[in-house]
């Protein structure tokens, strides 16, 4: 076997940083400058090494030109897919600044849980994740904040514009982040923190793509495998913030599921768990699925608003706030490791004040 040379090396690392980005060849070729041929001969290896040409490449697809060719380089399993430019920019500048600092936080323990892939359809699959969240609270914690803090999660978050993403699993391992948008609705924080959990738990050995709101059409009957871990995780999330257990307890008889909805149960139980619309209704569409009813979605939407108060969820935000103050000392504590200009750019990308 012949030994690589290092534009060997480069061309391997800048080719899954391209493909990661889900950009082409012209679409590089287009921001850099550069002709498209020469760019697809660096991806090829076959083009001589011109660092200055290398930089221009990596600035081009938001890219830390010294990451890619430091010999610490491993390769971060975040995916950009089907996402717009400026999300996919600004996930892309979030995730190279914690590349920059992400050996001064903790290492978050791996829980030893895994999901049997065996299934793929909906009904199957929503039945394997119970027992793996009845597991997991069991070991580490009933809120998804004492989960989070039990297995030592970073949790990172930024102001982004709600349009763009929700959040993603950033992943260079043994290190691992949360990043969660603050512009998002609360409930819709607490769920993504879940989603993102369940990423950790059974797909961080796979590229895991940014969440933005609609990934997979959850009523489907059975997923892809591309799919499937969106599915799995969006269904970990709601499980995870209303059980199926407290869920059956609300109505007496599916069949009729108008009439015997319990609403009292039903408050107590958002009250307590902090749960938003969608999770509760989602829930009442699984549950009659099972069951095997159809029921409007709409009617059951107007039902429920109507005669429930889903409260602001401002707890989730001042968990992030403690979550940012706490990445703020790791770095802060560490501050020998980078020049001033470093520094700034972390500060300022995560909205952290700079003491
Ligand atoms: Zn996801």
């Amino acid at each position: 076997m012949k030994n690589l040379s290092s534009a060997d090396i480069l061309a391997g690392r800048l080719k899954y940083e391209v493909d990661r980005k889900g950009v082409s060849t012209d679409y590089v070729a287009s921001c850099s400058g550069i002709s498209a041929g020469v760019i697809r001969n660096y991806l090829e290896g076959k083009q001589e090494l011109n660092l200055a040409e290398v930089g221009t490449i990596c600035h081009a697809i938001d890219v830390n030109f010294f990451r890619i060719i430091s010999n610490r380089y491993s390769k971060p399993k975040l995916h950009f897919r089907n996402i717009k430019e400026t999300a996919r920019q600004h996930a892309a500048k979030i995730e190279e600044c914690y590349l920059l600092f992400n050996d001064n936080l903790p290492i978050p323990q791996i829980p030893d849980v895994s999901i049997d892939d065996s299934f793929d359809d909906r009904i199957g699959l929503i039945g394997i994740i119970q027992p793996l969240i009845k597991e997991i609270k069991a070991r580490h914690g009933y809120t998804i904040e004492e989960v989070l803090d039990n297995i030592r999660m970073p949790i990172i978050s930024a102001r982004v514009p709600p349009d763009e993403f929700d959040a993603f699993l950033v992943n260079v391992h043994p290190y691992y982040a949360i990043f969660v948008n603050e512009n998002a609705p609360p409930n819709r924080v607490r769920f993504s923190l879940a989603h993102e959990l369940s990423h950790f738990l059974f797909d961080r050995e796979m590229l895991v793509p940014v969440d933005v709101n609609t990934m997979v059409n959850l009523y489907a009957a059975s997923f892809t495998p591309e799919e499937r871990p969106e599915f799995v995780a969006t269904k970990f999330a709601q499980y995870f913030l209303l059980s199926f257990d407290a869920l059956q307890t609300i109505c007496s008889n599916w069949n009729k599921w108008l009439e015997t909805l319990n609403l009292n149960r039903a408050q107590k139980i958002i009250d307590e768990n902090k749960v938003g619309l969608d999770v509760l209704l989602n829930g009442i569409r699984d549950m009659c699925d099972i069951h095997g009813i159809t029921i409007p979605y709409k009617n059951v939407k107007d039902h429920l608003s109507s005669n429930l108060k889903f409260p602001t969820d401002s707890a989730i935000y001042t968990y992030l706030q403690k979550q940012k103050k706490q990445i703020g000392e790791f770095i802060n504590s560490n501050r020998e490791s980078y020049s001033d200009s470093v520094l700034d750019e972390i500060f300022k990308s995560l909205d952290i004040p700079n003491q």
